[in-house]
């Protein structure tokens, strides 16, 4: 009977160092996640959890003043590129039309360069647009960057694509937004430069609009979040970017990714499922 009882509370002890234990761990994992999470590019989140391990060939992390992303070194191109777009990135800067290599990958990476397009038939599709970068000519360079760059059909880059990063400028220059961006690539369409770059099958983007100052927590379940998921082909040219629309959800299926992360989940749950319906110019 004794026996019994001390087994019982022994148990009961047991159970709540190991509460404990899980409530504490917890609460380091989070307060390490805000630690690390120091870009203002990854507000809402770090999509594929990527980090700055060299040997995270396929989910490498790059911060830099101007977006943050994960590389592939497999691919050769972003899985994402992430970046805030508020009017203090808006100014006259020149578009620099730099196109290079990105010297800051662990070294023994294949650095991809500007002449690995040439006679591709694909553009050198920024992720981060030049166009979102003009506040200094520093910043405007850094878009050029190969790591920022896909293999984007022209009909794509130079058609609804340019219409979207149009569109998503006049947000912040007409009602003063602050976006957070993400875009990327998924999926394989063959590849470029003798099999090294893989052209993405489809080209994603997705713009949560927010009020400026205010981060995850500004975000609810009323706030505009335009999501498209786009073929990376010639022929449609003249598409509207707004038939591309779909839910953050679906991207999220097909990429594997946790889009907007940061925010609360239940948040998440609301405006991942919705299609955007307002506005497109
Ligand atoms: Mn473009
Ligand atoms: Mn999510």
């Amino acid at each position: 009977m004794f026996k019994s009882l001390f087994r019982k509370s022994s148990r009961k002890f047991i159970l709540l160092l190991v509460v404990v234990l899980l409530v504490t761990s917890v609460g380091i994992i989070s307060s390490l996640q805000k630690a690390t999470a120091a870009s203002i590019h990854l507000t809402l989140g770090n999509p594929s959890g990527a980090t700055t391990s060299q040997n995270n060939f396929d989910n490498y992390l790059l911060e830099k003043t101007q977006y943050a992303l994960s590389y592939s070194d497999f691919r050769k191109i972003p899985n994402w590129v992430s970046w805030q777009l508020n009017k203090s990135w808006l100014g006259s800067a020149p578009r620099q039309n730099n196109f290079r290599a990105d010297t800051t990958l662990p070294s023994g990476w294949y650095q991809v360069t500007s002449s690995d397009y040439t006679d591709s038939g694909f553009d050198r599709g920024h992720m981060c647009p030049s166009a979102d970068r003009t506040n200094t000519i520093t910043n405007n360079s850094a878009t050029f960057l190969m790591t920022n760059i896909v293999p984007q059909a022209p009909d794509n880059n130079q058609g609804y694509w340019a219409q979207l990063e149009d569109y998503a400028r006049s947000l912040v220059s007409t009602q003063g937004k602050e976006l957070y961006i993400i875009a990327g690539g998924y999926g394989s369409a063959g590849t470029i430069a003798n099999g090294k770059v893989t052209i993405p099958a489809r080209l994603y983007k997705i713009i949560v609009v927010t009020d400026p100052g205010t981060g995850a927590q500004g975000v609810n379940t009323n706030t505009r979040v335009i999501a498209i998921d786009t073929p990376n082909v010639q022929g449609n040219r003249n598409a509207n970017w707004g038939d591309f629309r779909t839910t953050v959800d679906s991207i999220e299926a097909k990429t594997g990714y946790d889009f907007l992360s940061n925010v609360d989940g239940y948040t998440q749950s609301v405006i991942e499922a919705k299609v955007d319906n307002g506005l497109t110019s």
